[in-house]
């Protein structure tokens, strides 16, 4: 078998060598160079991870037809097939094309959105985050910008899709409503905060709201239903990264409904693009790019007024 190492050397960030300049699929995000640059590795576009069974199994067949031997998963929730014979790159995308799963991003550009599962299926679920996710990707992905921008979305606290760490974060929150009145102080509830936000103080309820995540885990367990939640709400962060430098991205504005999503990530967007310079990372950037202006602008926007 062909010794695959190359070594660490600048040729591995090159494109690979026989992509043919003429096709401009050395241009396109979510083809990428392999350790070994006479191969490439594609990328597909996955939006929130869900595939179809009879997809992900002609993806395999596929795969199978241009001497793929495994398939990677990636921690962004999408496929990989690396290992692939440039010169058979047209005829691999087209077949890609035909089973619905077409190249994917990983440039300076927004790259695939990834989601929980959210209130289709997670028990703790406060929006629909793969609905989210899907019109996200079919709005932006692949939109060039100077820096790369990865979108996630978390239906509750928990973050398990690490929302926080992405350049744009989207965290669905449920605040909770009592009625002390109707309290029996049974302490149910309590046994689902993590946060110790809520009390039985003589018989009734106290809410510590400084605690609060607004998580909305206590709403259901309520035997006697007396807890209600308020709608949904969608917590946007801006500025998160994984990487060599982790950092958690700062809260810009929280948001009513999918639609108040779309026009502030639309609005994120056209800001990186107009003003982001390209070399650094989003986070970096943040203060030089006036953060707490750009969210002053947004609440005038949403809510009609600075806060
Ligand atoms: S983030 Fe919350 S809603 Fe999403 S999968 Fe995790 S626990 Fe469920
Ligand atoms: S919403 Fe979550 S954090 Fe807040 S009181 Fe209920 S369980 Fe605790
Ligand atoms: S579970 Fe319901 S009744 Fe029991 S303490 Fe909590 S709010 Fe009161």
């Amino acid at each position: 078998m062909k010794d695959r190492f190359i070594g660490p050397q600048k040729k591995s960030i090159m494109m690979p060598r026989r992509i043919p300049d003429s096709t401009g699929l050395s241009t396109r995000g979510g083809i990428i160079t392999e350790r070994d640059p006479d191969f490439c590795i594609v990328r597909l576009r996955i939006p929130a991870g869900m595939i179809k069974p009879e997809q992900i199994s002609a993806i395999g067949k596929i795969a199978r037809k241009y001497g793929v031997e495994d398939l990677h998963l990636t921690t962004r929730q999408t496929i990989e097939l690396p290992h692939v014979d440039p010169s058979r790159l047209d005829g691999l995308l087209a077949d890609l094309r035909k089973n619905g799963t077409p190249l994917g991003a990983e440039r300076e550009e927004v790259v695939n959105v990834t989601a929980c599962l959210g209130t289709r299926h997670c028990k703790f679920g406060n929006i629909d985050s793969i609905g989210l996710a899907r019109e996200l990707d079919k709005r932006f992905l692949g939109r060039e910008l100077p820096v790369k921008v990865r979108i996630a979305i978390s239906a509750c606290p928990n973050g398990c899709t690490s929302e926080r760490l992405n350049e744009i974060g989207i965290t669905g929150t449920r605040k909770p409503i009592r009625d002390p009145g109707l309290c029996t102080g049974c302490g149910t509830c309590t046994f689902y905060c993590k946060e110790k936000a809520i009390e039985v103080v003589d018989g009734i309820i106290v809410l510590h709201k400084d605690r609060c995540m607004e998580c909305g885990f206590c709403i259901m367990p309520c035997p006697f239903h007396i807890i209600q939640g308020e709608d949904p709400t969608y917590k946007i962060t801006l500025g998160g990264h994984r990487g060599r430098h982790p950092r958690i991205g700062r809260h810009l504005i929280t948001v009513n409904s999918e639609e108040d999503v779309i026009r502030v990530v639309e609005r994120i967007i056209t800001w990186i693009h107009r003003q982001a310079s390209s070399g650094s990372l989003l986070p970096e950037q943040l203060d030089e790019l006036e953060f707490d202006a750009f969210r002053k602008d947004m609440h005038a926007m949403i809510f009609g007024e600075v806060s």
